[in-house]
């Protein structure tokens, strides 16, 4: 029996990767303003992939994206001679467009109707904010793995997320894009998965979801199977 659901958000709800680049174009932009070295030293891919000498420096907070955002900014900004630097302007200018996401046709309708029959939960590697994006009314709460401390496919999050619905992880589905994240870490938190395949990509290899779906309308044909095979 089916009594709770939770999603993924990155690519499952919305495509992330055209609004990050967007977001760090952005970003970009407002520092070639302010911190114009920062911009000629570093273009925005280069300014993304100062995270991996972040992790590398500092693998405890690898899985905290705010975190890295923000330390590989200072690192930039170090590097480029200054010694003062507002962070938190420039993360909060990438932080507005990180979250100026647009929900795939079928999520909204989808969310709120099953929104009335289970309650929905989303659980996120990465640091969306539900609020802002305009999701907070469907889901009963929200994790990410800045909240937890440790990200998909670890059990940490899926057990949070159990505890808080104080229910058994038989009883609740996660749905997500990632076979790794969402499908393996769910799985082996005893969740049921379902791998929302919107872009037709093959099965990368291991033990498969309980199912799989092009759009969110289909989980709900999916949840119907399920249900008229327990009752
Ligand atoms: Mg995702």
């Amino acid at each position: 029996m089916i009594k709770a659901i939770t999603f993924d958000l990155d690519d499952t709800l919305w495509d992330i990767w055209p609004v990050v680049v967007r977001a760090e174009r952005l970003l970009h932009d407002w520092l070639a303003e302010r911190y114009p070295r920062i911009a000629d030293r570093f273009t925005p891919l280069e300014l993304r992939d100062l995270a991996v000498d972040v992790i590398a420096a500092r693998p405890e907070i690898a899985h905290d994206r705010t975190r890295l955002r923000k330390e590989a900014l200072r690192l930039a900004a170090r590097w480029s001679g200054y010694a003062e630097f507002d962070v938190e302007g420039a993360f909060a200018v990438f932080f507005a467009a990180r979250n100026a996401v647009e929900l795939f046709e079928d999520v909204r309708p989808t969310l709120e109707r099953l929104a009335r029959r289970y309650p929905l939960a989303s659980l996120s590697n990465g640091n969306a904010d539900v609020r802002l994006i305009g999701l907070d009314d469907v889901f009963a709460f929200s994790l990410n793995a800045i909240d937890v401390g440790s990200a998909k496919p670890e059990p940490l999050m899926f057990e949070a997320a159990r505890r808080r619905l104080g229910m058994r992880p038989a009883e609740i589905v996660h749905v997500g894009d990632d076979p790794d994240h969402d499908v393996r870490g769910g799985r082996e938190a005893g969740f049921r998965t379902v791998w929302v395949n919107r872009i037709h990509r093959e099965w990368p290899g291991g033990a498969r979801a309980d199912a799989e779906i092009g759009n969110l309308a289909e989980l709900e044909e999916v949840l119907a199977e399920w249900e008229s095979r327990s009752a």
